[in-house]
């Protein structure tokens, strides 16, 4: 690790065998901590010789499947298993993650939208650059968890961004491995994701999303933990002692088009009609909206305008004009 790279420093020995917990000091001076340092949770697992393999959870902060699963993964795993180094952050912006939200109460930074960061910026661009240019260097391969948060409910899927680079081959591998139902193939369109990241690195990951709703969905976690144990045994990390959670179906390739977004027009109460990994028809009925504050308008339903795979629906209630309401993807052919 290139300590020199940035302004984070640590409690603990990337490098050294064992299993360490500890934290990543965050310097940033305000009327919170003034003099001290904004603590990132972080775990370092390493035993012989192996990959090096990157865990993240808590990006957003209102996202817990993953976090749960990796501190289960903490807490359960035994380090005599291991072929190499994994690096868990459950809580990669705690700061969120404390205040049951999406962004940084800190700044109000999208981690997932603040790469490649900022070594001398705010507190999330902070995170960022480190994880760019520090951690991601040092890995073989990334997984970072999220979940639909407060905002929506997702199906489970692993997302990876097809950047034209040697890492996508690896990616997808690693995402069908992991055998979520889904795999969401997206284009190399937004540069300021953490996949973005992984894509300049050259390193292989994929990301989840997996249920959400403001809580756990216990279920979800067990898958996200599966997944995780059947892509460690891949990458060759793990004893043959170590029991593998069979696999389900293959996972079925995804792609989302514009059509398949279907956002509100209009301030209301939205009802879904759907739920997430439901096959729908175009003209399908997604939910109704009612104008709960104009209740003489007429309520309105939102149709399908084609047919797909329902993969968010949103968690919300009251949305306003411009809210993603229900999304869905269509199977594509496997590349
Ligand atoms: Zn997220």
């Amino acid at each position: 690790m290139d300590w020199t790279k940035t302004n984070l420093t640590s409690t603990i020995d990337f490098d050294a065998e064992g299993r360490q917990v500890g934290d990543l000091r965050l310097p940033y001076s305000d009327n919170e901590q003034p003099l001290g340092y904004y603590p990132i949770p972080v775990a370092v697992l390493k035993k012989r010789k192996g990959p090096t393999l990157l865990l993240t959870g808590g990006v957003h902060g209102d996202e817990y499947e993953g976090p749960a699963a990796l501190m289960q993964l903490l807490h359960s795993f035994n380090l005599d298993h291991l072929h190499g180094r994994i690096i868990i952050f459950p809580a990669l912006n705690p700061s969120a993650v404390v205040a049951h939200a999406r962004c940084s109460p800190l700044d109000d930074g999208n981690l997932n939208r603040a790469f490649p960061g900022n070594k001398k910026g705010e507190p999330t661009g902070m995170i960022a650059q480190f994880m760019e240019e520090v951690v991601l260097p040092q890995c073989d391969a990334a997984i970072d968890f999220h979940s639909g948060g407060k905002a929506c409910v997702f199906a489970p899927l692993a997302m990876v961004y097809l950047g034209a680079r040697t890492a996508d081959e690896k990616s997808l591998a690693l995402a069908e491995v992991f055998n979520a139902p889904y795999i969401w193939s997206a284009e190399f369109a937004e540069q300021a994701t953490f996949n973005a990241a992984a894509v300049r690195q050259d390193v292989p990951m994929f990301a989840t999303e997996s249920g959400g709703g403001g809580g756990v969905n216990p279920q979800m976690v067990q898958l996200v933990a599966g997944g995780l144990l059947r892509v460690m045994h891949y990458l060759g990390m793990l004893d043959d002692s170590v029991k593998i959670p069979a696999a389900g179906n293959v996972a079925v390739p995804i792609g989302v088009g514009m059509n398949g977004k279907i956002y509100s027009n209009r301030q209301g109460l939205f009802v879904p009609a759907v739920k997430p990994e439901q096959s729908v028809k175009s003209g399908e009925a997604a939910g109704m909206m009612y104008s709960v504050i104009e209740p003489e308008r007429e309520p309105s339903t939102f149709c399908f305008i084609e047919d797909g795979i329902v993969l968010s629906v949103i968690n919300r209630g009251m949305v306003e004009r411009g809210e993603l309401l229900v999304m869905t993807g269509n199977t594509i052919a496997r590349g």
